[in-house]
């Protein structure tokens, strides 16, 4: 049957090799992102940071929709909000369908297809207000163009992702930087952790959560994410658009 609906299409990241070639594009079906997953950020958000890893607890989820990806770095300052923050965070991007049932974190990293850098981009004090009234974070987290991206690159071209850094500059400024042997729930764990409340599907990307250091952007700013030297994320912050 045909379309009755001219709805836009599924949204596309380009994937990369070492040398930057294009090797193709990774569809995206769904964004799932994870909060508090550094110990320094957690405290910086006046939540308590665990004291070991048998004391944590379950992560904390939520969801942006696929089509809050940006691939050219340029986001329009979002309605809403006078205090739009920065999240620099790893990105993990799924390959193939998880079997049925919960996944053992060593098999879940069989599922990973490749790696990138992104911004977690939040509206902070719609998610404040949500926080203080116990009520869900969607207006804060899931809007439009809130999920800039940079190219991925396939796992086997990245390694051991834990020896790697992230970090984010604004206008040139070091405004985040960390390890990513500091995450409280590393790849495995979180994919273990998704497969108890969802099946895992060819096509899920997932936010792994931002070290300490998130702040304001304003209209104008000039930002570059890392993952290691590996891969890059530039962008500006553009002026509101209009209806
Ligand atoms: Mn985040």
């Amino acid at each position: 049957m045909a379309d009755l609906v001219a709805a836009a299409a599924t949204p596309r990241i380009p994937v990369r090799n070492a040398s930057d070639g294009v090797l193709g594009d990774f569809p995206v079906r769904r964004i799932y992102c994870v909060g508090r997953n550094f110990a320094d950020h957690a405290r910086e958000m006046g939540a308590a940071a665990p004291a070991s890893k048998e004391d944590r607890g379950s992560p904390v989820f939520f969801c942006k929709p696929a089509d809050a990806i940006v691939i050219d770095g340029q986001v329009p300052y979002p309605p809403g909000t006078n205090n739009l923050h920065h999240e620099v965070e790893l990105l993990v991007a799924l390959g193939r369908d998880a079997p049925v049932g919960v996944l053992a974190p060593d098999a879940a990293m069989a599922l990973v297809f490749g790696y990138g850098i992104g911004l977690d981009l939040t509206r902070r004090d719609l998610q404040a207000a949500a926080k203080a009234k116990g009520l869900p974070w969607d207006t804060g987290k899931a809007f439009d163009h809130s999920a800039p991206v940079s190219a991925l690159l396939p796992a086997d071209m990245i390694g051991d992702y834990t020896s790697l850094d992230i970090s984010l500059q604004v206008n040139g400024e070091t405004r985040q930087h960390g390890p990513l042997s500091d995450l409280i729930w590393d790849v495995g764990d979180i994919l273990h952790e998704l497969s108890k409340l969802y099946a895992l599907r060819a096509g899920d990307v997932i936010f792994m959560g931002t070290p300490a250091g998130v702040g304001p952007l304003q209209v104008g700013d000039r930002y570059l994410a890392r993952l290691g030297n590996l891969i890059e994320l530039q962008g500006c912050i553009q002026p509101p658009q209009v209806a």
